[in-house]
């Protein structure tokens, strides 16, 4: 099976919106098909089959231009129906076939990425390389960042083990360590739920003594959190 690059998955979610748009009268037939040929023409790495069963379809609304003067309206409307319906099956099955692998390429700790979203808490992550921040309930190892599309270390990731420590006084704060396999430790600090320092250690005892260093945590109240 091909995979499907970034930049056919973008084209593919062009042809879903101008489908939708077609079926809300945003666009007209003409302009659908026309836009629906060159787009299905752009990708890179789409197998010939599905690019033939979208040519076809596309090749009966085109017939309709040269037909329709002597055909019935919901003749044409049924035509025109199965079609865009056919076609929007075909964009949709693949566009599941991308989200699918790239779910795959998530459940993979991937060494040779140094960077790891950054833990902003309450679910929401930052991408070190473009800033961009979003909420995140994936547990993968890896997450991407939605704007720049890097692949990223989650810090949520189920294979992390996470040590903590709650202090109420005289400020309401968390004290974490994340280990995330092959990768380190890190220590966050949260207050009133906002990150306020985050550092990567190499082992368990430099992170707690770093929090011991720049916190005063006490090194014997952390405790394993069972996730
Ligand atoms: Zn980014």
């Amino acid at each position: 099976m091909r995979i499907i690059n970034e930049y056919d998955a973008r084209q593919l979610n062009l042809m879903f919106k101008l489908l939708i748009a077609f079926e809300k009268k945003q666009v007209s037939l003409f302009s659908l098909c026309s836009e629906l040929y060159s787009l299905v023409n752009v990708m890179e790495n789409m197998d010939s089959n599905w690019r033939g069963k979208c040519q076809d379809e596309l090749y009966t609304l085109d017939l309709l231009e040269i037909d329709a003067p002597e055909m019935e309206k919901n003749e044409i409307e049924k035509i025109v129906e199965k079609a865009t319906g056919s076609l929007k099956k075909l964009v949709r099955s693949k566009l599941d076939e991308f989200d699918e692998s790239q779910r795959r390429e998530l459940l993979k700790t991937d060494l040779n990425i140094k960077e790891i979203a950054d833990d902003l808490g309450n679910h929401w992550l930052m991408c070190p390389v473009c800033q961009e921040s979003w909420e995140n309930y994936e547990e993968y190892p890896m997450v991407r960042c939605p704007q720049c599309h890097q692949s990223l270390h989650n810090p949520c990731s189920k294979s992390a083990v996470k040590w903590s420590v709650k202090v109420n006084s005289p400020k309401n704060r968390l004290y974490e360590i994340k280990y995330l396999p092959d990768l380190g430790y890190c220590l966050y600090v949260f207050e009133n739920d906002v990150r306020i320092y985050d550092d990567l250690q190499d082992s368990w005892e430099s992170a707690i003594g770093c929090a011991w260093k720049q916190f005063n945590v006490d090194k014997n109240l952390w405790k394993k959190d069972e996730l």
